[in-house]
């Protein structure tokens, strides 16, 4: 059977485009945050986006009416006890995602396959804390999810084939296009592109050059759409400083870890663009 439903666990950047996409492709979607004052504004991010999309013309309004109105939302985890697909989008933090993955494990059908939009945490040990080893995968969208082609699909040692192939379906259902790796920290995309972000900022911190130069020159330089500081400010500077951490500790290599500066403007809560500042104001 198909994937029909979609629960989506946290309801920030990547949660809400992660349900735009579902829902944008038919499947009806149940949205959990901790408070219904994130719920609200997830949905309404959702609803100017697909605004934005209805003006390009690449969708009409009835089609946008009727992807908001498969959408609910729900402040209880309880909620997502039916659905055929669970994809879990909360904050980076490891502990976090064991004690949201044992209670989606509790209140989900058997069926159900848990997935998570981890961009570095180990797949294998997200799944260690279910009894659903074999239901348990990584579905890694990228930001902007509506705008972005990729969903990079990490397969735990336990993830079974059937598994794969419906998210692979899914994903594809969704306008995007899976590519498939093995669990390791940071998986692909981040084990190469969270490296480069750090030594752009340790350039900066060093005084090597100012954060316009530092961007200028990777996007002339390099052909990059847009420059490793503004990027970090697009991710969020607390999910980069997690990644690193994972990273750092998963490869047993102090060559990922974080950059002072990233620690410090972490700790003074200049998240990026979420916040209003980080290393540009917004
Ligand atoms: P975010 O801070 O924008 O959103 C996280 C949301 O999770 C918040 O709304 C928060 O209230 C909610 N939340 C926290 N604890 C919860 C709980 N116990 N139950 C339900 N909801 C809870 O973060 P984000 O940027 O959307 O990142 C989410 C995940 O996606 C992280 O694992 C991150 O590494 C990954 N990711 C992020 C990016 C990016 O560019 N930001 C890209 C790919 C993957």
């Amino acid at each position: 059977m198909a994937i029909r439903s979609v629960g989506v666990v946290g309801s920030g950047q990547m949660g809400n485009g992660i349900a735009q996409v579902a829902a944008c492709s038919g499947m009806e979607v149940t949205m959990v945050d901790i408070k219904e004052e994130f719920l609200e504004k997830g949905v309404s991010t959702i609803s100017s986006s697909l605004d934005k999309l209805v003006s390009k013309g690449r969708m009409t309004s009835e089609e946008a009416v009727s992807a908001l109105s498969i959408i609910s939302t729900s402040t209880s985890m309880g909620e997502l006890s039916g659905c055929d697909l669970v994809v879990e989008a909360i904050p980076e933090i490891p502990k976090l995602k064991f004690t949201t993955f044992r209670e989606l494990d509790s209140v989900c059908k058997p069926e159900t396959i848990l997935a998570s939009n981890t961009s570095s945490i180990s797949i294998n040990e997200i799944a260690s804390h279910t009894n659903r080893a074999d239901r348990v995968i990584g579905m890694h969208f990228m930001n902007p999810v509506p705008l972005m082609k990729l969903v990079e699909v990490i397969n735990g040692d336990e993830t079974s084939e059937e598994v794969t192939s419906k998210v692979i379906s899914a994903s594809e259902k969704m306008g995007k296009t899976p590519l498939s790796c093995r669990d390791s920290p940071g998986f692909v995309s981040n084990r190469i592109l969270m490296p480069m972000i750090n030594e752009a900022i340790l350039s900066l911190q060093e005084g090597v050059a100012e954060p316009e130069a530092i961007d200028g020159i990777m996007k002339l330089g390099m052909n990059h759409p847009i420059g490793p500081l503004a990027l970090a400010d697009l991710i969020g500077l607390d999910t980069v400083m997690h990644i690193l951490n994972v990273l750092e500790e998963g490869m047993s290599n102090d060559k990922y870890a974080p950059a002072d500066l990233l620690v410090e403007m972490v700790s003074k809560g200049e998240l990026g663009r979420k916040s209003g500042s980080g290393f540009y104001s917004y």
